[in-house]
């Protein structure tokens, strides 16, 4: 009965520190007995025409055929003429909700050591729908897009996200004292969810007043929703709170229910090819792949390798203060397996 049929997804490996970390989460995946059957597709130096991008055609046809994958990051090349690869995805695979969960690592130190939130952010319209132009000289104008349906959408997501994890309280952070008509609408919506969701108990917090209550006491908060900008700021935020850009996944929820997994981080080409990059951020972005997948029992175990790698503090990573390189720090994974 172990002879399950193995699980197509799709792999990125990226650019830069993309390749070595990826390599990390093929062996991590491969010494947990993953099911899982990569098809790998990487980052052309050509534009291919039917996507207008160094992305080809093939690349996000597998992405709509598996369902699933993940991503590396990608170094955002320089010039015309061309999308740029991340709008290319979240475009053309309509990836409408960024998740990214944010706990405190046991036994990494940090200024909090009680943070366990999840950021939803709308991922496809707000104040980056790309709609700007000059009215007269010396006056710009910048459209701020908020509309019904893709405000319900990711209001559904993050209501069925909380149901679904266990969460018991969901914060619509929103600036809609000032911006009355977007972000009330935004409100609006989430309000209309939330009716829906008699378990889960529904807040609506100002986002500066957000930023001071994060910063002060994390565990005020659960799961957060909100528009793009919000959501780009709020997020990173969260990340600082538990020790930075080495450690944090996150997944992109598309149209037909794709889950695009991503680390936040970028190529880092400042230490890209030196054995030096912490996969970690990457490894627990497959982790959130997996729990898509109702791989549970996977997921549980490569995440306590991880977590159990870090806390014992043996092996870790440059930017954890460690001096282990990828390799060593991926095995070290893999006996914790
Ligand atoms: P970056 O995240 O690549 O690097 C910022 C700093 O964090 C660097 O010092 C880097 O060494 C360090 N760092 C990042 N990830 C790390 C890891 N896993 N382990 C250890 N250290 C790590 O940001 P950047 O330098 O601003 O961007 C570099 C390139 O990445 C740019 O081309 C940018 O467009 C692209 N980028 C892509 C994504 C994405 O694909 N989602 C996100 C951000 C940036």
């Amino acid at each position: 009965s172990s002879a399950t049929t193995p699980i197509r997804a799709t792999l990125f490996p990226g650019d830069g520190i993309g390749p070595e970390i990826a390599e990390s989460v093929k062996q991590v995946f491969q010494a947990a007995e993953v099911p899982i059957e990569w098809e790998e597709h990487y980052v052309g130096d050509q534009i291919d025409p039917r996507t207008q991008s160094f992305l080809t055609w093939e690349s996000l046809e597998s992405v709509r055929r598996n369902g699933v994958g993940l991503k590396g990051p990608m170094a955002t090349p320089i010039g015309k003429g061309h999308r740029s690869l991340n709008l290319t995805l979240r475009k053309e695979l309509n990836l409408y909700a960024n998740v990214r969960p944010c706990y405190s690592l046991p036994g990494y130190k940090t200024r909090y050591d009680n943070v366990n939130l999840i950021t939803i952010r709308e991922n496809t319209e707000g104040e980056y729908s790309g709609l700007e132009h000059q009215v007269v000289r010396g006056v710009v104008e910048s459209l701020k897009i908020i509309t019904r349906q893709a405000s319900l959408r990711v209001a559904e997501y993050a209501f069925h996200y909380a149901k679904t994890h266990g969460r018991e309280r969901v914060s619509a952070i929103h600036k809609a004292n000032i911006m009355q008509k977007t972000d009330g609408l935004f409100l609006k919506c989430c309000r209309e969810v939330a009716e829906k969701y008699p378990e889960i108990t529904y807040e609506e917090v100002v986002i500066d007043n957000c930023c001071m209550m994060l910063v002060k006491n994390p565990a005020l908060f659960d799961v957060l929703v909100m528009p793009n900008l919000y959501g780009d700021i709020i997020s990173d935020l969260c990340a600082g709170l538990i020790g930075g850009l080495g450690l944090t996944p996150s997944c992109n929820i598309g149209e037909g229910g794709i889950a695009l997994a991503e680390a936040v981080h970028g190529s880092a080409p400042d230490i890209a090819g030196k054995n030096m990059a912490n996969p970690t951020a990457l490894l627990l972005s497959s982790v959130s792949m997996l729990r898509h997948l109702k791989l549970h029992d996977k997921a549980d175990r490569i995440q306590d390798a991880i977590l159990n790698t870090i806390a014992e503090g043996k092996f870790r990573t440059a930017d954890l203060g460690g001096t282990s390189t990828t390799t060593d720090f991926t095995k070290a994974i893999c006996d914790h397996l």
